[in-house]
């Protein structure tokens, strides 16, 4: 197939996924549109193609108003926050010690500094939950405070280019909460003791979701599992992050469509990376649980096409002979280098279990989450769909050589049965 060709259809892909469907987060109409036109279009290419459920929350809100000594302050819900309005008496802390000794029952509670550095993992999170939070969480929920402002400054290693970033993003938390700039947190602060009203407008609504995962090849044994999260963010296209990763995957599944053999691979649409529950990642994990050893390879895509940058890969546990297969791959895949190991995508499934891994993102990286990431700025217009079809081809590519591998394993193991020598270099190296 002409690559022309492949590289109109990855734009085709990514405008389906980020224009036509205006939002993909989880429990959207939208998140299940981007499901359907997944598992739809891998099912024409051949593949064989579940898509296991999950319930989660969808949430709505209409904006906070929040008033002190006759002024307003500017206030975003927190997201996934539950709505409420009263009028309470302020009280404020900005460190943990504090926050263990004030008296916040019923109270608007404004927290500020060292409470507020970086985003409060969601109480039920297990992949990275940090005792700190936990901590912090659990003196809020043991406070009762009546509704908690959150004062947060820039830390885009965390809550990507948002600011300020919501400190509290948990459909499991279910005190009312809003965030506001540093700024508009140090002229609250200054109102601590007086009398505030505040209106939280918000809904929490139950609704489903689900992964994507499609099969090619041997449905036992060994296999190679490719990953990309289809779930984004509110307000943002989400098209680096992760359409391209989706588009990735649509287009190998396409190249991949005559794949048979004894490598089995499942391709997976993951639903949950950018969701606080991490539905779709919870559910794999546990449709795999004991199974991890049958994965020779995982590759996650996350971040890749950004046009202003190349392409960064990286390589998790693989053994020698593996990653020397996957560098020597990837040495033809155009404006690709091998990047610094990085932890906060769906990779770490796969690192966390034992499972060789390899991920691919753009080399811009620090840029990427600190302009563009969860922003209307992550639109098709940034991506460069030719490095799509270059990361398919070669991803094509190393499964044609690992296949080769295991075919040309069996065939040593079966002539060594039949008490036969083997031939002088009849096991090809990669
Ligand atoms: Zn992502």
């Amino acid at each position: 197939m002409a690559a022309p060709n492949l590289s109109e259809k990855a734009q085709t892909y990514l405008h389906k996924l980020c224009v036509e469907i205006p939002s993909r987060r989880v429990g959207s109409a939208g998140n299940r549109a981007a499901t359907d036109f997944f598992a739809q279009t891998i099912a024409s290419f051949g593949w064989a193609t579940e898509t296991p459920g999950f319930t989660c929350i969808d949430w709505a809100e209409q904006g906070a108003d929040l008033m002190a000594d006759g002024e307003p302050f500017v206030a975003q819900v927190s997201p996934y926050s539950l709505g409420g309005q009263a009028q309470a008496v302020l009280v404020a802390c900005s460190t943990l010690a504090e926050l263990e000794q004030v008296e916040a029952e019923d109270r608007v509670l404004l927290l500020t500094g060292d409470l507020c550095k970086e985003q409060l993992m969601p109480k039920n999170f297990v992949f990275y939950n940090p005792e700190e939070h936990q901590r912090i969480i659990a003196l809020l929920e043991e406070k009762q405070p009546a509704a908690i402002v959150a004062a947060t400054g820039r830390n885009p290693e965390v809550a990507g280019a948002v600011y300020p970033f919501p400190l509290i993003e948990d459909g499991d938390f279910d005190i009312p909460s809003v965030f506001m700039t540093e700024e508009e947190g140090a002229r609250l602060a200054g109102l601590a003791g007086r009398e505030v009203s505040f209106d939280i407008r918000a809904q929490r609504s139950p609704a489903i979701g689900c992964n994507v995962v499609a099969h090619k090849g041997a449905q036992s044994g060994r296999r190679l599992v490719l990953f990309a999260h289809i779930d984004a963010k509110e307000g943002t296209p989400g098209a680096i992050d992760n359409a391209t990763g989706v588009v990735i995957l649509l287009l190998l599944a396409e190249m991949l469509a005559d794949h048979r053999g004894e490598l089995g691979v499942e391709i997976v649409a993951l639903n949950g990376e950018d969701y606080y529950a991490a539905s779709g990642e919870m559910l794999w994990l546990g449709q795999n649980a004991g199974r991890f050893q049958e994965i020779m390879l995982g590759v996650n895509m996350d971040g890749v096409g950004y046009a202003d940058a190349g392409i960064a890969y990286s390589l998790y546990e693989c053994p020698d002979e593996l990653a020397g297969v996957i560098r020597r791959t990837l040495a033809s895949l155009p404006a690709a280098t091998e990047g610094e190991p990085w932890y906060q995508s769906d990779h770490s499934l796969f690192v966390f279990n034992g499972v060789p891994a390899l991920a691919f993102t753009s080399d811009q990286f620090a840029a990427l989450w600190t302009e563009i990431a969860h922003t209307p700025n992550d639109a098709p217009d940034i991506v460069d769909p030719q490095q799509l079809v270059n990361v398919a081809q070669a991803l094509s590519d190393l499964i044609a050589r690992l296949a080769e591998r295991m075919s040309e394993e069996t065939a040593a193991k079966s002539m060594s049965w039949q008490g036969e020598t083997l031939p002088e270099g009849s096991r090809g190296t990669m």
